[in-house]
């Protein structure tokens, strides 16, 4: 780009960025979570199309690296809802998908729990690893899988954690044959 088009770029740029923002939306948000220490990163996008992070910790974020392992990497996850917003800092619209992620039925707090009854951290580990929801990936199968294994961990949590982890790994796994069998059926 010449120096002279780029002037004229420069002066342009702002005054379209204002256009676009005049009553309307100036940039969105999108939340994404960790599968496994549930971290929360809400990642801002402006219209100008710089983008910013912010995190936001909890129980579980603080208390799987002192339990689990000291550093991971983490395992991102979309959460189901997005937002734009106005100028002044007002949602304008918010967007929610029709496939809303499983391991969002288990609260931070739940997920501790359940760790701490699977006394085997590389089995707990993979087992959130596995719970990757879909909403990524926009695969059907899979988060039919990870909603119906979210289920059965809530329940166990909600009963006070009365089965032993190996039956409820051996209901997790059945629970992961009958979908993937039903839908070869079909
Ligand atoms: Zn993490």
């Amino acid at each position: 780009m010449s120096a002279r088009a780029q002037i004229i770029f420069l002066s342009i740029f702002p005054i379209l960025v204002g256009l676009m923002s005049f009553g309307g939306e100036t940039h969105r948000r999108q939340f994404r979570y960790c599968a496994l220490c549930r971290i929360v990163r809400c990642d801002y996008k402006s219209v100008a199309g710089y983008g910013w992070s912010e995190f936001g910790i909890n129980e579980c974020s603080e208390w799987y690296p002192k339990n689990i392992e000291s550093t991971h990497e983490h395992v991102w996850q979309r959460s189901p809802s997005s937002a734009g917003f106005n100028r002044n800092g007002k949602p304008i619209w918010v967007a929610d998908s029709d496939r809303p992620g499983g391991l969002l039925l288990l609260t931070p707090a739940e997920q501790v729990a359940i760790y701490e009854h699977i006394t085997n951290a590389v089995e707990a580990k993979r087992l959130f690893v596995e719970m990757r929801s879909d909403a990524e990936t926009e695969n059907y199968d899979r988060h039919l899988v990870v909603r119906s294994k979210a289920h059965i961990l809530k329940d166990w949590s909600n009963s006070n954690f009365k089965r032993s982890w190996g039956e409820i790994l051996a209901r997790l796994e059945e629970t992961e044959n009958l979908i993937v069998s039903s839908d070869r059926a079909n």
